[in-house]
């Protein structure tokens, strides 16, 4: 079956502000990006409805859920939503359609598991927010569209499905949602000594490979061939679950490891080989030069399109629109603006 591309325009346009890391174009700016290139046919993009309270209650606590539907609400005490839920905290903040957009995160995230269920590929670009917890926000998370994700196949009967996160972070949320249930094994590589430093050792439903500042592609390689890809073979999943990860990629202003984007899309096409049913996550990612020419290069190989040797102008003009707090002028490599390799 082809892939198709979930998302919604209320993800198209950043709602940070000032110098949190996420006050960057990356979702918008990968859907211009690929109808510059003509990557986007109109039948290979769909749109979700927002998740009701009844739905979001199925992971979240009905306390956590009412704070963030009351989070705009003049009247609610921010000190309680703070320290009791982390909303409205530098990490968190809170913006003025915070609900709907959280909402509808969760809701295209079960779209997304249900497309899938066709045999296909599902990029979510929006998806991957894997520190989000049952009873409060965790690391701009405020829900775990993951776990939506997973839930809706397990609902749905699978018995066996991996969640492979390659995100500089640890996927501490999800790991955590499935702990006791042997039906789905977590794979997280993760940069050590980096939030939430958790994720140190294996579990019995979860295999963490931290890995040093400066890991490259050829630990990746070996990382793959040796550990993650004889342990899925060996789990045999129906399903996965996938963190494309264009914060572990060099140059991620927040994170220290040096992948290449020809290296790790070449891992997450060898993990989608695993099983006819996928959806894929933009995840982090806050460089986002980075992130958009990752996720386009990553959609053109599902798609099975040739990656060009150089862009055509109204693509580069995406690329040279950019721009993140975290990264000086002076720091923007010639190659974000011209390549997609
Ligand atoms: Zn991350």
């Amino acid at each position: 079956m082809t892939p198709i591309l979930v998302s919604h325009p209320i993800f198209h346009t950043p709602r940070h502000t000032g110098r949190h890391p996420l006050a960057i174009r990356r979702v918008g700016a990968l859907i211009d990006f690929l109808k510059a290139l003509a990557w986007l046919p109109p039948d290979q993009y769909r749109e979700g409805t927002a998740a009701d309270r009844e739905t979001l209650l199925a992971f979240h606590d009905v306390a956590y859920v009412d704070a963030l539907m009351r989070a705009n609400n003049p009247d609610i005490d921010q000190k309680v939503l703070r320290e009791h839920f982390k909303i409205g905290t530098l990490d968190n903040p809170i913006y003025p359609d915070l609900f709907e957009r959280t909402s509808l995160l969760v809701g295209n995230a079960i779209f997304a598991a249900e497309l899938a269920l066709q045999k296909r590929h599902v990029f979510f670009v929006p998806g991957g927010t894997h520190h989000g917890r049952p009873d409060r926000a965790s690391g701009f998370c405020f829900t775990n569209d993951p776990v939506f994700t997973i839930r809706h196949w397990l609902d749905k009967g699978l018995q066996r499905i991996a969640y492979i996160d390659f995100d500089a972070h640890h996927g501490d949320g999800v790991e955590d949602a499935f702990t006791a249930d042997p039906r789905v094994l977590c794979v997280s590589v993760h940069e050590k000594k980096r939030w939430p430093n958790s994720g140190l050792t294996h579990t019995p439903t979860a295999l963490n490979f931290p890995v040093p500042k400066g890991f490259d592609d050829t630990g990746l390689n070996a990382l793959l061939a040796h550990d993650i890809l004889p342990a899925l073979d060996h789990f045999s999943p129906e399903a996965l679950f996938v963190m494309s990860g264009a914060d572990a990629l060099h140059g991620d202003p927040l994170c220290g490891l040096a992948l290449s984007i020809p290296a790790l899309r070449g891992a997450l096409l060898e993990v989608l080989q695993r099983a006819p049913i996928g959806v894929i996550v933009g995840g982090g990612g806050y460089n986002p030069w980075n992130a958009v020419r990752h996720w386009a290069a990553l959609w053109a190989a599902l798609q099975g399109y040739s990656i060009p040797t150089s862009l055509p102008p109204a693509a580069r003009a995406i690329l040279e629109g950019l721009e993140a707090p975290r990264i000086p002028k002076a720091r923007i490599a010639p190659e974000w603006l011209t390549r997609l390799d």
